[in-house]
């Protein structure tokens, strides 16, 4: 926001009030009578009205805001029947890295409905590093998550990594997933939100919070009914885990942007036994639920083994996201 002072202002009571308010007072210039204040909030939301009131303020003008759709968005939406975020209890969304056969992921669908997990994911277009490496059974994989789901109650959230591929997977999806690899691909972005289904846009590894929340606009501004962001970690200059998990986004985007946020701890750490404790901590910093991958033999997974967890660590998982949110959370949204 930016504030005019009236001519006879006295410049360090107008600092001192508005930081009062809850404003950082980043710079200001002008000659006297024109003097403003580059105002930002540290902490949620500040009425510009009330800023009005301050001794001194002529005037108080919003910047055009970046992400208007978002903002816009409450901080609860609904997934099928799913409500993610605000005072909902955090939800699990769980399953396999990749879509493995349809034995797989029945069996994997099974176990997960028996714990409480409400989606089952799983990549059937895989974007790997290398060329090389297991891209997925594509298309066919698509239907069997879908028989999977379909047969234990869950819904659906696989990532799309083409726009040609797009129609395929948001026929069988509730959720579109973009991931960390796509998180700039803005044709991409638009397509998702074109299909009308709600899409969970992963954090770019390298992206600031600000590029993160301007993905969830461009699906908004595509026709997506409601985006949730996933944070995945990010590339830091630790190789220790696979990436650095950045609770302090989670934090933000919850508790100042009020927006419906999940955290993946696996591909985060890329090892598994730390998805149980880091899980726990997202869900302390303000996580809307969990997005962890499972596999019935993890040593055996065709992608992403080393992060993959077992039915058993699973269940502890589980227990973190059912019923009501942890009484240390109560009462905030
Ligand atoms: C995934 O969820 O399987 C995946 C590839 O995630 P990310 O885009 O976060 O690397
Ligand atoms: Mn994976």
């Amino acid at each position: 926001m930016i504030i005019t002072l009236t001519d006879d202002a006295d410049l360090n009571a107008v600092r001192a009030a508005l930081s009062e308010l809850g404003l950082w007072v980043h710079e200001f210039g002008g000659r006297r009578g024109t003097t403003q204040f580059l105002v930002r909030p540290y902490s949620g939301h500040v009425d510009p009205a009330a800023l009005l009131s301050v001794p001194g303020v002529a005037d108080v003008s919003e910047q055009p805001r970046r992400h208007p759709l978002v903002d816009a968005q409450p901080a609860e939406v609904r997934i099928g029947g799913t409500r993610i975020g605000g005072d909902a209890a955090p939800v699990l969304m769980a399953g396999p890295c990749s879509v493995e056969s349809e034995d797989q992921i029945h069996t994997v669908a099974r176990r997960l409905a028996e714990l409480g997990a409400r989606f089952l994911r799983g990549g059937a277009f895989k974007p790997r590093t290398s060329p090389y490496d297991f891209q997925g059974f594509g298309k066919e994989a698509l239907d069997w998550l879908r028989d999977a789901a379909d047969a234990h109650g869950l819904q659906v959230v696989t990532e799309a990594m083409s726009e040609s591929t797009m129609a395929d997977v948001a026929e069988v999806a509730d959720l579109i997933q973009i991931g960390s690899r796509n998180m700039h691909n803005t044709p991409l972005l638009q397509a998702a939100g074109r299909t009308g289904k709600p899409v969970l846009v992963k954090r770019g590894m390298a992206a600031t919070v600000d590029e993160w929340l301007a993905a969830g606009e461009y699906c908004l501004e595509a026709g997506a009914p409601a985006v949730v962001f996933c944070e995945r970690g990010i590339r830091s200059f630790d190789v220790r885990t696979r990436n650095f998990l950045d609770l302090a986004s989670v934090a933000l985007l919850r508790h100042v942007h009020r927006q419906p946020v999940i955290v993946d701890p696996s591909h985060a750490l890329g090892r598994r036994d730390l998805v149980l404790p880091l899980g726990r901590a997202a869900i302390a910093a303000g996580a809307a639920g969990l997005l962890v991958e499972v596999h019935p033999n993890p040593g055996a997974a065709l992608s992403d083994g080393p992060q993959a967890v077992s039915f058993e660590l699973a269940g502890e998982l589980a227990a973190l996201t059912r019923g009501d949110r942890p009484a240390f959370l109560a009462g905030e949204s």
